[in-house]
């Protein structure tokens, strides 16, 4: 049985500590909880463990995103440097606050190649794994996340070239980066099913994934929306989760972190009383056209 997480990123609204904000998940009826370390790793490692142990007697799945300020494929080494110490950094309080995994932006093309690109960050990401493990975290993942801006790297075309390197990492699909990149590629329920299919070849344990609406531009990605926007739609997402024979966590970035983290579970249920229903399998929207295999072809 497939079993799902639901939860937000970082703290839900009008919330300041760890220990309330998992009260009022549970009370909303969600399980899971990404902890945001986005702008530096200040967690100390005893409340790292405090919070961790609290997680495991309430059930909240906890992951652990790292700092923004990561550049593996920096020109400067200095900040590579300071990149893979904010990373083992993460990985550190992961394993302290019993985190599955590390969700990391790796880096930008920063005028390379992608294939180039890509090595240097292999590259990087293995001198992370080894000290990490080295240090007891071999029991936490690294999770690449799918880009939203074409100027950063990650693609999962590109993760192909590390994940294949570097043990114990893999993609963490953000739905709203693949249709901001693709501009509108995820528009039909066919194209969510192939981004699933595409992240199955990883052979990851289980499925971390971010979910929100999004604006986007030329560049890819603009600014996150609420889920109720429909761009990308979960509801053509949801049956297809409902398939998979793997744990699944749904992490909400949308500006309406929790309420909008519900209303996914919401509609994956839909899905499920549609199913058990034996009604077929709902396709609403569309918008991509014929056009989402080419659209998605570059990413
Ligand atoms: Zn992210």
């Amino acid at each position: 049985m497939t079993l799902f997480y639901f939860g937000p990123a970082g703290l839900p609204a009008g919330v300041g500590t760890y220990d309330e904000a998992m009260e009022r998940l549970l009370a909303l009826g969600l399980n899971a909880l990404e902890v945001e370390l986005v702008h530096g790793v200040r967690m100390k490692p005893h409340e790292a463990e405090r919070v961790g142990a609290l997680a495991v007697q309430k059930g909240v799945r906890l992951s652990v995103h790292a700092p923004y300020y990561v550049n593996l494929n920096s020109r400067t080494a200095g900040i590579v440097e300071k990149s893979r110490q904010r990373i083992l950094d993460s990985l550190r309080r992961a394993r302290l606050l019993r985190a599955g995994i590390v969700v990391v932006h790796a880096g930008y093309y920063s005028g390379s190649s992608a294939s180039e690109a890509t090595r240097s960050i292999a590259e990087q990401l293995a001198r992370c794994r080894e000290e990490a493990d080295q240090e007891g975290c071999s029991g936490v993942l690294l999770g690449l996340e799918t880009m939203g801006r074409r100027a950063s790297w990650g693609t999962l075309a590109e993760m192909r070239g590390v994940c294949s390197h570097v043990e114990r990492v893999y993609p963490v699909l953000d739905f709203a980066h693949l249709h901001a990149r693709t501009r509108g590629g995820l528009g039909t329920a066919e194209a969510f099913a192939l981004q699933l299919e595409r992240f199955e070849e990883f052979g990851a344990p289980f499925l971390h994934c971010h979910f929100s609406g999004v604006e986007y531009g030329r560049g890819g990605e603009r600014r996150h929306l609420e889920v109720s926007v429909r761009s990308p739609d979960f509801e053509l997402l949801a049956p297809s989760l409902r398939r998979r024979g793997y744990d699944v966590t749904v992490i909400s970035e949308s500006p309406l972190l929790e309420k909008d983290a519900l209303l996914m579970k919401t509609m994956l249920e839909g899905a499920e009383a549609d199913a058990a229903a034996g009604r077929a399998t709902k396709v609403v929207g569309g918008g991509g056209g014929g056009s989402w295999q080419s659209k998605l072809g570059q990413a």
